[in-house]
């Protein structure tokens, strides 16, 4: 049987960072289901199909294939064969991703490929609904969050980092309305899974956090 590890949490909460580290440290291989949501939301935006229009997305979701494989330890993420990782991470692809999302059709064909990964490969995956709803088995269950200040703050000196230009506080307002739209969505809520373990990582470094899960891991997988 493989050993999943399920890591949600809010946007900019750091699972990305967080699931990559413990990942090589335990040797597992580390799926992104953000990214899966990212790429589908690419088709919808390429092919001028409304997010608001849940008829034609749910309609059109079969049409966009979305797989992953692994290049030099890094997930990629293809749209009907084509590498779509350097298109997914703008803000208006963020945005529509949060809007496709609420569908069930295009959490049904995701979760789906989720599981299959998850069946038969050591994984950690991060995302909203893993504990909760893709991997409920999950040997460990993690629930990481931060205030949406220092959310932002962190997702602020990302972009700045990369050259684009940004506000913090349309970031913030950003987070806060994705936040909310994750949490209030009728099919798999962002929330907390009742076996999840709680970790706020507002005031910690990278480190620490790394070292925190590690222990929990250890704790639950290792005794
Ligand atoms: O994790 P990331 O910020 O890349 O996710 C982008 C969006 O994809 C989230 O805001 C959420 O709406 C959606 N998502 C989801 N379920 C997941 C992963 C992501 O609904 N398991």
């Amino acid at each position: 049987m493989s050993m999943n590890i399920a890591i949600d949490g809010p946007a900019g909460a750091g699972k990305s960072t967080i699931a990559k580290s413990l990942a090589r440290k335990l040797g597992f291989v580390y799926v992104d289901t953000g990214a899966m949501y990212r790429a589908m939301a690419c088709y919808f935006l390429q092919n001028g199909i409304a997010a608001e229009d849940e008829q034609s997305v749910s309609g059109a979701c079969g049409e966009a294939v979305v797989t992953i494989a692994y290049e030099n330890g890094e997930q990629q993420v293809f749209l009907n064969g084509e590498n779509v990782s350097g298109l997914i991470r703008t803000e208006e692809v963020s945005h529509t991703t949060s809007k496709i999302s609420v569908y069930p059709a295009v959490r049904k064909q995701l979760v789906e490929l989720q599981q299959k990964l998850a069946s038969d490969t050591d994984v950690i995956m991060d995302g909203r609904d893993i504990g909760t709803c893709v991997l409920p088995n999950a040997q460990v269950k993690i629930f990481l969050t931060a205030s949406s200040a220092v959310r932002a703050k962190r997702r602020y000196d990302e972009l700045l980092a990369r050259g684009e230009s940004c506000e913090l506080n349309e970031i913030e307002q950003d987070i806060i309305e994705r936040d909310e739209r994750d949490m209030s969505r009728e099919v798999s809520p962002l929330k907390q899974a009742d076996d999840a373990v709680f970790v706020d990582t507002s005031y910690m470094s990278v480190e620490q956090v790394v070292e925190t899960l590690l222990s929990i891991y250890e704790e639950k997988c290792c005794k």
